[in-house]
């Protein structure tokens, strides 16, 4: 007797927190793990929004906050949306949640029936064809490759449309490819969706500030698109509070409404010392990110040029994010030490098991031929990683 309902049973397990907690049970057990297989930045939170939340508790922000989050934090949002993305949102369009994870959750919930088509350019984020299937939606991945810098192009985007098609969800920079689509591509297909204007957006740009392009463009600012797109972003990556889980949408205000409606039953809002915690984060400057942006630059810098050294791998160049998605299918049906490598889940555990990295599959993020590993570790542990996976590929 199976006592787990369906939908349960039918869902995957995150394949990027199951790798990351492989990894740290390995490393208990004594093992020397690299583990590059989490999206997590290793620097702590900055002091000026650490010290925003001590404040937060000594004044007592202990209670429950409204549903869709306290409106100086919306506020303050509204002005980051305008300073960084040329976006008029008031606070009516503005929805906080317990991380983006849950923004993307509450959109599906509340955007999508039984049937409806979603567009995923492949590469995707692990957790959208999941959150997708929850909703009971139909996820349409359209596949791109290394040789196109995995953007989707308008054509593509164009044949993927259907009459059941009810949304296209993308991140730029992309998790995990790192791709940044510019303001002329995305115009591009913003053209396209001219055509078919019950189709909505979400525009996942939780990786806008790192972001090594020299220019960010969010696709609501794309003349037609504003009232059509549902904007997601949140702390963890830019200002390194993973753990603080806060996230947020900037939408139309009726679904800014089922989102706060749909939370209302399920969270009642997020953490209330996090969120005045984010007041500060967003009020920032976004300069005061340099640092740790250029470090994420140098590593990308560093680990390109250690592995362009691999025999067989390709590798585009990723503009934005921390991770680098390179092509392996060179070694697909290649026997390396004894260990037959038939696809990029055979190689991920051969790496763990013969070089002790972790690195997270490209099947969970819709490309078999990759591999996604994390650069948001220290320039020693990136060398030493890429230099154990050159011995065990050789
Ligand atoms: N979107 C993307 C593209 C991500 O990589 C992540 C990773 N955490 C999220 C959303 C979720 O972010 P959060 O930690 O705020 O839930
Ligand atoms: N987003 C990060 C990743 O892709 C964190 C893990 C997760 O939220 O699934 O690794």
């Amino acid at each position: 007797m199976n006592f787990l309902s369906d939908r349960i049973n039918n869902l995957s397990t995150s394949q990027t927190l199951a790798m990351a907690a492989k990894a740290r049970e390995l490393k208990a057990q004594g093992k020397d793990i690299i583990s590059l297989s989490l999206g997590e930045p290793d620097f702590n939170t900055p002091d000026f929004i650490k010290e925003a939340a001590k404040k937060a508790i000594d004044e007592n922000y202990s209670t429950y906050t409204p549903v869709d989050g306290y409106v100086e934090l919306k506020e303050a949002i509204c002005k980051k949306f305008k300073r960084d993305n040329n976006l008029e949102y008031t606070p009516a369009n503005i929805v906080v949640s317990t991380g983006a994870k849950q923004s993307l959750y509450n959109i599906a919930q509340v955007m999508i029936n039984p049937g409806d088509e979603v567009i995923l350019p492949a590469p995707y984020w692990v957790s959208y064809y999941e959150i997708i299937k929850l909703s009971g939606g139909i996820p349409i991945e359209v596949p791109t490759s290394v040789e196109s810098d995995f953007k989707m192009t308008p054509e593509q985007l164009e044949a993927a449309i259907t009459p059941k098609t009810k949304m296209m969800w993308f991140s730029s920079p992309c998790n995990p490819s790192g791709s940044v689509y510019n303001q002329e591509e995305l115009t591009a297909l913003a053209k396209v969706l001219e055509k078919y204007p019950n189709i909505f957006i979400v525009s996942d740009e939780i990786y806008e500030h790192i972001n090594f392009s020299g220019t960010f463009c969010s696709i609501a600012s794309i003349p037609g698109m504003f009232d059509r797109t549902i904007t997601v972003n949140g702390v963890a990556k830019a200002f390194a509070m993973t753990g603080w889980r806060i996230g947020y949408i900037g939408a139309p205000e009726f679904i800014a409404k089922a989102c706060t409606k749909m939370q209302g039953q399920v969270t009642s809002g997020a953490n209330s010392i996090a969120q005045r915690a984010t007041i500060a984060a967003v009020e920032a400057d976004p300069s005061v990110l340099n640092n740790m942006v250029s470090a994420f630059k140098n590593r990308r810098d560093l680990v390109i040029s250690l592995m362009k050294d691999i025999p067989g791998i390709k590798l585009n160049v990723p503009e934005g994010a921390f991770y680098v998605f390179p092509d392996v299918s060179y070694y697909f049906g290649k026997t390396l030490k004894g260990t037959t490598i038939n696809n990029a889940e055979d190689f991920s555990m051969y790496l763990l098991a013969e070089a002790n990295v972790a690195t997270v599959t490209g099947d969970a993020f819709g490309n078999p031929n990759c591999l996604r590993l994390s650069y948001a570790a220290s320039e020693e542990q990136l060398t030493e990683a890429i230099r154990r996976i050159k011995v065990a590929l050789t």
